[in-house]
């Protein structure tokens, strides 16, 4: 048994990494902004409700937010990082709502493991493919990524749009992480995970259908009369399902050959018209949502080279990941959807 924090706990990945890390009897002190998500989390977990202990942080991006939850008898051994915001809604502006609560939420977790928690030995922070893209290279054919390459976007160009936004703040966070690290030569090594977009279940007495996480939107969307009109452009080619992201996090820490690393959790390619091929084969009930008109690339066979791909060697290899199939994860999402009144 290991003790570990996990922080956004209620978030769409957090929630299948608390999944695994109580089905491997890990103690876990979550954090989550409300006692009310605690408290849905918790009765989610009938069996297990005595290894959960809850610290409520509402904001990140408050200076010594995760101070408090840091503390605790016994001693942290772990820290997972996934809260970060992952959205486009820009109501104040790009640094408030995006850019700050990414890079200063990470810094908070950092700065407050070196101080309350010197027995944390590996702190796993969920980073992205949007920190290793380069939009520039646009589809780049040919272009196969891997942990070595880095998003180059600068803090001015992510305040020209939530898009960029959302790619700068995991840059950014991803980089004050390492920088962190460099400077302050704390006890811990730190894992990043760094998923593109993410499919899958989600959990019932967590999401809504209206206000479904982001990453399953387009899944959403596609089952929903609307679909009827248009499939929308993909936009983003590379996937992987939730239950292998969770993975990562886990063994991130549970292994010691991964200490210091970036893991590119990446299944492979798909396109939103490959997800609507699969959703009306496996629920013809949802047929009649999807339009026939194909979208110019959308249907590209697998083995294309009309655009990047990435490499999950590493994952592969030091933790073991075995990804599934896009079929698979559309299945087992759709299905979840359903249970929310999809
Ligand atoms: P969710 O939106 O479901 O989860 C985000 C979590 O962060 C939620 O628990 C949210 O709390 C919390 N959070 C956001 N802003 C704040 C804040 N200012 N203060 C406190 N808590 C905050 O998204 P995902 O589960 O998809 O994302 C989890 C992580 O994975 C993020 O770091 C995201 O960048 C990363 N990621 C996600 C990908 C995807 O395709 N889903 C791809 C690559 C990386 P609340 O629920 O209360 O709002």
């Amino acid at each position: 048994m290991t003790r570990v924090l996990l922080t956004g706990a209620s978030g769409f990945i957090a929630a299948h990494i608390l999944d695994l890390l109580l089905a491997h009897n890990h103690s876990v002190r979550i954090t989550v902004r409300s006692q009310q998500k605690a408290d849905a989390l918790i009765s989610a977990h009938p069996d297990k409700a005595h290894l959960i202990d809850v610290a409520i942080v509402p904001d990140i991006n408050a200076p010594g937010a995760f101070d408090a939850a840091l503390q605790s008898h016994p001693p942290f051994e772990a820290v997972l990082h996934t809260a970060s915001p992952f959205h486009f809604n820009i109501t104040r502006s790009i640094d408030e709502d995006l850019l700050n609560p990414a890079i200063n939420g990470t810094r908070n977790v950092l700065a407050a493991v070196k101080q309350y928690a010197p027995s944390v030995k590996t702190v796993v922070i969920t980073s992205s493919f949007a920190s290793i893209v380069d939009a520039g290279l646009g589809l780049a054919p040919g272009k196969v990524y891997t942990e070595k390459d880095w998003n180059p976007i600068t803090l001015e160009q992510a305040r020209e749009n939530a898009s960029l936004g959302y790619r700068g703040s995991k840059t950014w966070a991803e980089k004050t992480a390492w920088e962190f690290l460099e400077k302050e030569k704390p006890n811990f090594n730190i894992v990043t995970v760094n998923p593109p977009l993410v499919l899958g279940p989600v959990k019932p007495y967590l999401a809504k259908l209206e206000t479904i996480n982001t990453s399953n939107e387009r899944i959403r969307d596609i089952l929903t009369p609307k679909a009827a009109e248009t499939i929308k452009n993909t936009g983003t080619y590379l996937w992987v399902d939730v239950r292998e992201v969770a993975a990562a996090h886990v063994l991130a820490f549970e292994k010691p050959e991964a200490a210091g690393n970036r893991f590119f959790v990446v299944a492979g390619r798909f396109s939103n018209q490959l997800i609507a091929d699969i959703v009306k084969k496996d629920f013809p009930e949802y047929a009649v949502n999807i339009p026939e008109e194909r979208l110019p690339l959308d249907g590209y066979p697998a083995e294309s080279d009309a655009f990047y791909n990435g490499d999950n060697t590493k994952s592969r290899e030091v933790l073991g990941l075995h990804y599934r199939s896009l079929e698979e994860s559309i299945v087992d999402t759709v299905k979840s959807l359903k249970e929310i009144g999809a």
